[in-house]
């Protein structure tokens, strides 16, 4: 562990400690124990089926793709799937929650024990993970102030979430942000969650605590409901500082759950922590327990896609990649199979540097998604190549580009119509520069008189003569050669 994770306080230097529990949303049409539909927007209670409404008399069917989906990101989390788990209800009442119970697994997870590898700044850290259990979300309660009443929208009720709980092996913001998009990018990598954040398919409850080194572990404190990588940052820092003030102040912490203001950028006491028996936990006489065979847990193993650590070993050998640049392209798997096609031909480098500044810079800034780009892998491969080949410079390239990102045309077409073509033909550019020499004898005199500065002003005259077309480095090589 590196020193600049401490956080120094008026008396003490700290250590943060922080064990992240994720929800994922699991991508499936319909719910973890009905049919209803799971598409996000819908009207209010439009997707509510007798089940999740918890009307009298009605069963739960667990839903199969569900269950393939927890198996699949427990190996995909290197982790221990268990053959024989159990679902469990957790007992506590909300206007949100009809059936007065929330339907979780306790005791006996589907998964268990497994650990992801985080990069912080070249440094490779693995971060452990306890479980990851299958359960059903809740409602929303909507307060409507206008009509002074709250409104219940159950759409989300029976929802079917992967709950994954990590060890308390985070130690700075950082870390735990550095976490949650490598547990993102796993899941989406095998098609489990969509891992949209906004859409609130993807959300983290980060347990903070802060102790002196070498210490016991400390009490926490829960943030609930955290969407985004900066909410959670910011609460997590938030929530290490009033700890730290309130321990050093003589105080203790009470363990409690809070959430993070998002106006304030404070966390604020929601309720103090309840145990695990004020939930009356037993296992749901509704439901047989879950069995997973060995030969589905072959199966699904065998199907599995090459994973972003693999995959970014892979692009750094098989490419001479940086780690930087690999851990970019394998963020998203989209973003490497792009990759990987715009490199077919092309210096690595090149693609690698083409993919991630130019193209990702361009549809950032346009908030655009890689899969709707407006250029293609193949176009852009397209373009790489007519700099590969000298017919147009790197310069002349990011203009065509900024021309394919806005309607779609072909570098071929752009540079035909537009006439881009960069001379490179000797003789034309030995013609050019002796008109250049003829026509300018006092700087010629001048710079064979030393002053070498000139140099620059004769490359510049080439440039402007034939409008920005000639070929750069030909144009120096015949230069030194004539003056
Ligand atoms: P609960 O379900 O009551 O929230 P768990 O024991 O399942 O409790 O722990 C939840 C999370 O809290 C885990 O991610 C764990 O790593 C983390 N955690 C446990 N103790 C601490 C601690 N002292 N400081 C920070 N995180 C902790
Ligand atoms: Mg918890």
């Amino acid at each position: 562990m590196t020193d600049s994770n401490l956080i120094k306080g008026e008396k003490h230097t700290w250590e943060l400690v922080i064990g992240l529990e994720i929800h994922a949303q699991i991508a499936s049409k319909s719910k973890l124990f009905s049919s209803a539909s799971t598409v996000f927007g819908a009207p209010p209670n439009g997707q509510v089926t007798y089940v999740d409404a918890a009307m009298p008399g009605m069963l739960p069917v667990l839903n199969e793709t569900c269950v393939h989906h927890a198996v699949r990101t427990g190996l995909a989390l290197q982790a221990k799937i268990n053959h024989h788990s159990v679902f469990a209800r957790k007992n506590y009442f909300y206007a949100d929650l009809p059936q007065g119970y929330q339907i979780s697994q306790f005791d006996q997870p589907i998964v268990s024990e497994g650990a992801v590898n985080i990069d912080i700044d070249g440094q490779i850290k693995e971060i452990g993970i306890e479980r990851l259990h299958l359960e059903q979300d809740a409602g929303k309660s909507l307060h409507d102030q206008d009509i002074g009443n709250s409104l219940i929208d159950l759409n989300r009720c029976g929802i079917a979430l992967m709950e994954i709980v990590s060890r308390p092996d985070m130690r700075s913001a950082v870390e735990a942000a550095l976490y949650v998009e490598k547990i993102r990018s796993i899941v989406r990598y095998v098609g489990s969650c969509d891992g949209n954040m906004q859409e609130g398919s993807l959300r983290a409850d980060a347990n903070v605590s802060v102790r002196l080194l070498g210490d016991e572990l400390g009490t926490r404190c829960e943030i609930k409901n955290l969407n985004s990588l900066k909410f959670l940052r910011q609460a997590i820092d938030y929530e290490a500082r009033r700890q730290i003030e309130i321990l050093e102040d003589g105080g203790k912490i009470i363990q409690q759950t809070r959430l993070f203001n998002i106006a304030k950028g404070e966390t604020i006491a929601m309720r103090s922590k309840e145990e695990a028996h004020d939930y009356r936990y037993f296992s749901d006489p509704d439901l047989p327990a879950v069995v997973v065979s060995d030969a589905l847990i072959a199966k699904i193993k065998a199907e599995l896609p090459e994973l972003p650590d693999a995959k970014q070993t892979r692009l750094m050998a098989d490419y001479g990649l940086s780690a930087y640049e690999a851990s970019v392209l394998v963020a998203e798997q989209q973003r490497a199979d792009y990759f990987e096609a715009v490199a077919k031909n092309i210096k690595a480098k090149l693609a690698a540097n083409w993919v991630i500044s130019e193209l990702l810079g361009r549809l950032n800034k346009a908030e655009i998604a890689l899969e709707d780009s407006p250029v293609s892998a193949d176009a852009l491969n397209g373009l790489l190549q007519f700099i590969e080949k000298g017919t147009i410079s790197g310069r002349t390239a990011k203009d065509v580009f900024d021309e394919m990102m806005e309607n779609g045309a072909s570098a071929a077409d752009i540079i035909a119509e537009k006439g881009l073509e960069q001379i490179s033909d000797v003789g034309e550019i030995n013609t050019l520069i002796e008109t250049i020499i003829a026509d300018s004898p006092q700087q010629v005199e001048e710079y064979r008189g030393g002053n070498q500065n000139l140099f620059g002003w004769f490359v510049g005259q080439a440039m402007k003569r034939s409008g920005g077309k000639v070929n750069p480095q030909e144009v120096n090589r015949i230069l030194k050669e004539k003056l």
